[in-house]
């Protein structure tokens, strides 16, 4: 199947359950995102930086960009003038650039905290605590130039379903105490981003709204890649 019957079969399934599809797009081509692109896709989820820097001014305008890995603060300033949505979002200092380099391009740009549920120590992102920690400090009351859109999660690369199951499940949970907590009267506080190629079926069982999807859609990247 091409990458264009991927989109099309892919945004059906997902549409009509009121699930978003990103298309994640990191070290491919220019020339296999405007495929997508003329399929009718117009969401791109990238992760290293300079890769994405290079690609966008190639490509339509319309496109809505998203980052969905770790971002360093020094890179910020690059991305701000454009970026949709930074998924990534895994600590105080991170989120008080973004508003920063936000402010000066005169935007407000939405991000998701990235929360961490995988049982391995390389994965980024916030535990329980700390995200709680985060949004009830005055340093983070003082950020105008971001809005926070809901979290983000990445399950353990495992066969294990129950395992994968039980990861999602608590991220929706706390998606679900967030929003009573803190985001009772915002309406804009509506995502949860879990589900990769391999998983997505039973993220969306769990609650998602957001899919990331890379190899489902592209083919599988060169190995070194990730
Ligand atoms: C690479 C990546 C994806 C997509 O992975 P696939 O297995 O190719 O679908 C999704 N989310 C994040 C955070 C990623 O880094």
């Amino acid at each position: 199947m091409s990458i264009a019957d991927n989109i099309r079969n892919l945004k059906k399934e997902t549409e009509q359950i009121g699930v978003t599809l990103l298309a994640v797009s990191k070290t491919k081509p220019i020339t296999d995102i405007q495929e997508a692109y003329d399929a009718g896709q117009r969401l791109f989820g990238e992760n290293i930086i300079q890769e994405l820097v290079e690609k966008q001014p190639q490509l339509p305008a319309d496109i809505e960009w998203h980052i969905i890995g770790h971002l360093q603060t020094n890179k910020v300033k690059y991305i701000a003038p454009f970026i949709s949505m930074i998924q990534s979002v895994d600590s105080i200092k991170l989120i008080q650039e973004i508003n920063k380099h936000a402010a000066r391009a005169n935007r407000v740009i939405d991000c998701l905290l990235q929360v961490y549920i995988a049982d391995e120590e390389t994965k980024f992102g916030l535990g329980f605590d700390e995200a709680i920690e985060m949004l009830r400090s005055e340093e983070f009351a003082a950020l105008k130039n971001i809005r926070i859109r809901g979290l983000m999660g990445i399950a353990t690369n495992t066969d294990n379903e129950k395992q994968i199951k039980e990861e999602y499940y608590e991220l929706k949970t706390f998606f679900d105490g967030i929003k009573t907590s803190f985001f009772r009267k915002d309406d804009t506080f509506d995502t949860v981003s879990m589900g990769m190629s391999s998983d997505y079926k039973l993220a969306i069982e769990q609650g998602s709204n957001m899919v990331r999807l890379g190899s489902t859609i592209f083919g599988n990247r060169a190995k070194k890649a990730v």
